[in-house]
């Protein structure tokens, strides 16, 4: 079966020169832990997004997880976010004790649904996790001024969003704090593991980085509240370095492969058919995943898979609500409509900087075939 979900050889390929040798830069360095580049990386990441502060974590769930505490959830508390999402937000929130409370996504875009949150606040909510989910912001402006009224803390989830804007803003530069992932396969990524969290305020930054280094004060080396150890690697932290100042290159590419399928796909569309990402006013997408949705979702995975040797990924099949793990969050089926609709009908097209317009067309012609003859 052909999977051409995703694939960095080929960009391998073409900056391996630049790769080897930011990691030859840092063993020479004689400093492998929290030196030059993790400094650079941050004071750099937070200067392309617009925000005041960058700490480096060692990847996207932690950074979730320490933005959360650095804000001041602690166990017991209720964090508002939705179930469409990668189960690494969750489990984040859960790992601190902390209770996911889940509120619907809107049926075209299939971000957080904003209109819900004012009516699942409790006594005990403390903070509200938006995730920029595939590339494209949630709509942030009524979210703010719900977390304003009610004294709540936002952490952006933006590990799908690098680079993402909406009226101008940068996704990261919202909330009380950002979260990002740097996992091989996201907009901005590493060759390995790395994560990190924004902020615009300097006691939530002196909070994260004593999180990331057991709690510890480091110019005295005590402990006053317990920490973890999630620091970002000195070497992912040199390459990430190097691959920012392409991002906006990749998310270019990107942007031009979704230009290509709402192209090549537009015939597929409308009443009952293949619907595509829908873009709000305002927004600018990176494409993290281009995620399409038909009723019939099941039968095209499967005759893309028979008569045409392709597998597609889905993102993601199953809402986190419904998962075992979080049974204990005793949400019942059904409580989140059309995240449950969605999680059957949508999937995702192969999506990455350096996919081949050959590739694509193959995807492109498969899709017109098994739909034509549904
Ligand atoms: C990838 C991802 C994470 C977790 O990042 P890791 O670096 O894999 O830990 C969290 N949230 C979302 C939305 C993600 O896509």
């Amino acid at each position: 079966m052909t999977t051409y979900v995703w694939n960095y050889l080929a960009e391998y390929e073409s900056e391996r020169e630049d790769i080897l040798e930011a990691v030859d830069q840092v063993f020479r360095s004689g400093r492998l832990v929290l030196g030059d580049s993790v400094q650079g990386f941050e004071r750099e990441f937070a200067a392309y997004l617009g925000a005041g502060h960058c700490v480096g974590v060692d990847n996207g769930t932690n950074a979730v997880k320490l933005a959360l505490e650095a804000v001041g959830v602690t166990r017991g508390d209720e964090v508002i976010t939705v179930s469409n999402t990668a189960a690494p937000t969750v489990v984040a929130i859960d790992e601190i004790g902390a209770v996911p409370v889940f509120v619907d996504v809107r049926a075209d875009d299939y971000l957080m649904d904003v209109g819900q949150v004012e009516a699942a606040i409790t006594p005990r909510t403390r903070a509200i996790v938006p995730v920029h989910l595939y590339g494209q912001c949630v709509d942030m402006a009524p979210l703010l001024r719900i977390a304003a009224k009610h004294d709540l803390r936002i952490v952006e989830d933006c590990a799908q969003a690098h680079g993402a804007r909406a009226g101008g803003r940068t996704a990261g530069t919202f909330g009380d704090a950002a979260a990002f992932s740097f996992y091989p396969t996201k907009v901005l990524g590493a060759y390995g593991d790395g994560g990190a969290v924004v902020t615009a305020d300097a006691g939530v930054e002196a909070a994260l980085r004593r999180l990331r280094y057991y709690g510890m004060e480091k110019t005295y080396y005590v402990v006053r509240t317990p920490g973890h150890n999630s620091r970002l690697d000195e070497v992912q932290a040199e390459i990430l370095r190097r691959k920012l100042t392409r991002l906006d290159g990749y998310v270019k590419q990107r942007r031009e492969v979704a230009r290509r399928y709402a192209e090549g796909l537009a015939g597929l569309c409308g009443d009952g058919g293949l619907e595509l990402p829908v873009v709000a006013p305002g927004n600018e997408h990176v494409y993290y995943v281009y995620v399409v949705r038909h009723s019939q979702r099941d039968r095209i995975i499967e005759a893309l898979a028979e008569r045409h040797d392709i597998s597609l990924n889905i993102s993601y099949p199953w809402p986190v609500h419904t998962m075992s793990g979080f049974a204990h969050l005793g949400v019942p089926r059904g409580a989140l409509p059309v995240t449950e609709r969605l999680a059957g009908q949508i999937f995702s097209l192969p999506m990455y900087p350096s996919l081949e317009p050959a590739l694509q067309d193959r995807v492109i012609d498969a899709l017109h075939d098994v739909i034509r003859t549904l």
